[in-house]
């Protein structure tokens, strides 16, 4: 079992009464691996086996229809659903920012270039207020270090989540500091600082910053931080679930039939299918069977090998791919995406940096959307799993673009560019031979 933390010690919340907190509809935390249930609290591995802890709800039962004209009468952000994530119901009181409700983009051009005959959607969650997904799972990181009493913000980031706790950290009013490692893209490094916390640089690669946040947790330096991906992770990765509400809400109420979702950790593909899951149960969708699809980077790729060689444990790897946001050699989740590609009747698939580039390009060429590298990895992979005929393509699939490509800019500005500098006169244009 791949914990991602190492320590044992477990920090305590900064007040001592997390018995009273109100966290909408979550009731407990309870492990994933032996079902032990805890209390609410900042806590993120089980005491009895050091599985990792999720969420347990009473989720709204009866009507439905109820649920769905709620939904639809609620905020154009994650908050319309509420009823199905971990925070209080005053939770659009606070300050926040409110993501969420990003388009969900009919690719008519790019499925015809790919010879897809059913649908093809691109999620495209670039739009977030910091520019990718990670807007989602910090909102709901906010909400639980506001419950706790935390006053610090923290975490360990491949470069997105640093610029979406600095963002949200700023709004709702918390101290931040934050730790990435120092060679990231420069897009992403002035993310992470231009809201004005603290920004770490660490000289090692993402599995060693959050080797050194584990660290920090249990040692009295950092008492009473909240560390959005480590101690309040199990509430973090609900916000992942919010993908999963999103767009079958936006297919009309329906399940789409293939998901191609991005690897990192792996938090958040495992929560789609929990989110679709949910769905199902509250009856806001109808049961039948979907297929989820995890994508990599060939530098990169060790769940991409472990479902390849027929393995049920992840053996990390170190890193070494432009798709630096999905640059984890040790996934914490690793385990639980295999066994979801496995019981959907999914796969795992990896690209090289070259399939990555000439995905970004493609998507930017046929729909107008300019994806980070993790966007050209989702792409690249839908087009090898097509060609293998692993992808339907008479079915209906949703692929996720999880970031921005103006903060990856180097992975296409080689080869990207004007595609003639002139001087500015009609006959200098004419010479170029572009009138058409
Ligand atoms: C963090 C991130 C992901 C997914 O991360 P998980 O750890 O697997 O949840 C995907 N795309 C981008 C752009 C990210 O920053
Ligand atoms: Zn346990």
């Amino acid at each position: 079992m791949a914990v991602q933390t190492t320590g044992t010690s477990q920090p305590t919340a900064p007040t001592d009464s997390t018995a009273g907190v109100s966290l909408g509809p979550a009731v407990a935390l309870s492990c994933r691996e032996c079902g032990e249930r805890l209390p609410l609290g900042p806590v993120f591995a089980c005491a009895e086996c050091f599985g990792p802890l999720e969420i347990a709800y009473e989720l709204p039962g009866g009507d439905p229809e109820a649920l769905r004209a709620r939904i639809a009468a609620g905020p154009n952000s994650i908050w319309r659903y509420a009823p199905l994530l971990p925070v209080p119901a005053d939770v659009t009181d606070r300050p926040g920012t409110n993501p969420g409700f990003t388009q969900l983009v009919k690719a008519d051009n790019l499925a015809r270039e790919l010879g897809v005959t059913g649908s093809l959607h691109i999620k495209d969650d670039s739009g977030n207020p910091t520019h990718s997904f990670k807007d989602r799972v910090v909102a709901i990181a906010v909400e639980a270090a506001h419950a706790f009493g935390f006053t610090t913000l923290s975490c360990s980031s491949t470069g997105n989540l640093a610029g979406a706790v600095g963002a949200a950290a700023a709004r709702a009013g918390f101290r931040s500091c934050v730790f990435i490692p120092h060679d990231l893209e420069q897009g992403k490094v002035v993310m992470a600082a231009v809201y004005g916390g603290e920004l770490v640089g660490i000289e090692g690669n993402y599995d060693e910053v959050n080797r050194f946040c584990s660290e920090l947790i249990g040692d009295p330096l950092g008492e009473g931080w909240g560390f959005v991906n480590v101690n309040l992770r199990p509430y973090y990765a609900e916000g992942s679930k919010t993908l999963a509400y999103e767009i079958c809400e936006q297919l009309g109420w329906r399940l789409p039939d293939q998901l191609v979702v991005p690897i990192a950790s792996g938090s958040q593909l495992t929560k789609i299918d929990k989110g679709l899951k949910e769905l199902i149960a509250v009856g806001l969708v109808e049961d039948r069977p979907y297929r989820i699809f995890g994508a990599q980077a060939a530098g990169c790729s060790p769940v991409s090998r472990a479902y390849k060689e027929g393995h049920e444990v992840v053996r990390p790897v170190k890193p070494d791919t432009i798709a630096k946001s999905l640059a984890i050699g040790n996934p914490a989740d690793g385990p639980y995406v295999l066994d979801i590609a496995r019981r959907t009747g999914g796969s795992v698939e990896d690209v090289t940096d070259a399939q990555i580039v000439d995905a970004i390009k493609q998507l930017a060429r046929t729909e107008g959307i300019f994806a980070e590298t993790a966007g050209g990895v989702t792409v690249g992979v839908t087009r090898k799993l097509l060609e293998s005929g692993e992808l339907d393509p008479s079915l209906s699939t949703v692929v996720l673009n999880t970031g921005d490509g103006l903060k990856t800019l180097d992975a296409v500005a080689p080869t990207t560019g004007p595609t003639a500098t002139i001087r500015p006169s009609l006959d200098a244009f004419r010479a170029a031979g572009l009138a058409s």
